[in-house]
């Protein structure tokens, strides 16, 4: 992915960090799109990709592939091609820990309340939603997950309610 930085000090859409955020089938089923989503804008991350789909086993095993020898594997392998997800991709400054902050914990149970899971879940497995915990992985989820063309890159007014003028000047 090309990377611009901004060098007049405004702040760009480009500059920021990328991460990726799936909304599990339990998610969708659930209805909790919509609030799932709502909660991400309300915080200031700008949406920047955003598609419908069913996993198949190859991409299952791609994006899980760290959890291949886990016993638990089959079984989420199982639930996460139950039925379509929604991707999406949010930009931001440390959009990456800063997403995974307001996911809480995998287990929803002792998730901590006001966060995503804390608020939504009681499961580890379908705890709703998917983050990207490194920078190397959240590029390469978003490779896995959207094509260049389906990604955004606007001149997002609302960034400069959002950050400071030095915020968000390099890509972080
Ligand atoms: N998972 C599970 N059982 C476990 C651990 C994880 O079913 O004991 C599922 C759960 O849906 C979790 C996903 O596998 O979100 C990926 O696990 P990871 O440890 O990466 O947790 P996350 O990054 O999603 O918090
Ligand atoms: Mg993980």
């Amino acid at each position: 992915m090309t990377v611009h930085i901004a060098t007049n000090g405004h702040l760009s859409l480009w500059c920021m960090q990328r991460t990726l955020v799936l909304i599990k089938p339990d998610g969708l089923q659930r209805r909790l799109a919509g609030e799932i989503i709502t909660r991400l804008e309300r915080k200031g991350l700008s949406l920047v990709g955003i598609k419908m789909l069913q996993m198949d086993d190859q991409a299952i095993a791609d994006h899980y592939k760290h959890l291949s020898t886990r016993p638990f594997f089959p079984e989420i392998a199982a639930f996460m091609k139950s039925a379509p997800i929604i991707a999406t991709c949010w930009a931001g400054v440390e959009a990456i820990a800063t997403v995974r902050i307001l996911c809480g914990a995998t287990n929803g149970r002792t998730a901590i309340p006001g966060t995503i899971r804390g608020d939504l879940a009681m499961s580890v497995q379908a705890n709703v939603v998917h983050a990207s915990e490194t920078p190397e992985a959240a590029e390469e989820e978003i490779r896995r997950f959207f094509a260049p063309t389906e990604l955004f890159e606007y001149p997002d007014k609302g960034l400069t309610l959002i950050y400071s003028p030095s915020e968000g000047s390099g890509r972080t």
